[in-house]
């Protein structure tokens, strides 16, 4: 392709979230009329981060939307990890509860990971136990990491067959870039996963058909280090100055992503927005797992939620 090729198509996260929403609250509502059944998921948050309290609020608003049980447990600061673990073996323990979420991060006093560890698998909606990653690693169901796996939504509904097509997923997190790339290797992608190590990096990034940007380093990834056509992902989300003198001088300030999107627009086919094309897909897809982890406990068949149109 030649440098006048046309804007990319932006991907439309949010409408595709919706649609996502739209069928778990179907499927939760036929799920109580048959079985007489409310998914029920327990948000845990320890602390007073002000954004964390702001997800917290905004994912217990939306569970209770979708048809579902929400239930909050704020927990002071001061809590030790016991206390936490106790809870934790509470809610492993209540029938209502299909889907357990400690939002991160936890106070420093406290054992990120032996608190995620203590969660049992099978409510392990947001997909971090070592269990879940295993189970993704050998291709077994399990719960998917709901980042990446949003993310997969977008590129199947995008794309449609992935096969054979060279990803580069630029991040090798747990939650994100690890899991992400074990998702793409799963649709029979060819998967580069590069990091802060990585040598040449514009260079690996310009061979990618789907570039997944997971890095949190804002606009980092040029224009001229994508390939003509590709598929990019921007899963980074970052708070920056306002553009405009005035109002950043008043502390005003922008999302962006990781990847530079006026330059990227130019060259690739399709690019997800910062915001409204991963961020959305976030929370789509925990009521989704929460669907899916009340389903697995109760031994009934889940149902499809990919849209109707794709195959
Ligand atoms: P982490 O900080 O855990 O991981 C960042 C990764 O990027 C690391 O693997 C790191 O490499 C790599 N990296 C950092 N700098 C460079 C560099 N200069 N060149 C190449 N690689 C680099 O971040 P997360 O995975 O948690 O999040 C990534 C981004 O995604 C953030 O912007 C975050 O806000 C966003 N995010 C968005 C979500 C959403 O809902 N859309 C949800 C979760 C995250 P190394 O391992 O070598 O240090």
């Amino acid at each position: 392709m030649s440098d006048t090729h046309a804007a990319a198509r932006p991907i439309d996260g949010k409408a595709f979230a919706q649609g996502l929403i739209d069928r778990v609250t179907a499927a939760v509502a036929r799920m109580k009329a048959a079985h007489g059944i409310v998914p029920g998921l327990a948000v845990v948050i320890v602390g007073e981060d002000p954004a964390s309290q702001v997800y917290v609020r905004n994912k217990g608003e939306r569970t209770l939307a979708a048809g579902m049980r929400s239930d909050t447990h704020r927990l002071p600061e001061s809590t030790t990890q016991a206390e936490l673990l106790a809870l934790i073996a509470e809610l492993n323990a209540d029938t209502g509860i299909h889907g357990i979420l400690v939002q991160l991060p936890l106070p420093a006093a406290i054992d990120a990971n032996a608190v995620l560890d203590a969660i049992s698998p099978d409510k392990d909606v947001d997909g971090f136990h070592v269990v879940n990653a295993g189970r993704l690693a050998v291709g077994q169901p399990g719960l998917v990491p709901c980042t990446p796996l949003g993310s997969i939504m977008l590129l199947k509904d995008a794309l449609g067959d992935l096969s054979g097509l060279h990803a580069v997923v630029v991040g090798r997190s747990n939650i994100v870039g690890k899991p992400m790339a074990q998702l793409l290797l799963a649709q029979n992608c060819t998967v580069t996963v590069a990091h802060s190590r990585s040598r040449d990096l514009p260079g690996l990034c310009r061979q990618a058909d789907i570039l997944v940007a997971a890095v949190g380093r804002p606009e980092m990834i040029r224009g001229d280090w994508i390939k003509p056509g590709a598929t990019v992902i921007d899963v980074g989300i970052n708070r920056v100055p306002s553009s405009d003198p005035v109002k950043a001088a008043e502390g005003r300030t922008r999302l962006v992503g990781d990847v530079a999107y006026a330059e990227a627009a130019r060259v690739a086919g399709a690019i997800t927005p910062v915001p409204g094309g991963v961020g959305p897909m976030t929370i789509a897809c925990l009521l989704a797992n929460t669907y899916v982890a009340a389903c697995r406990t109760l031994g009934v068949a889940a149902e499809d939620l990919a849209p109707a149109s794709a195959d």
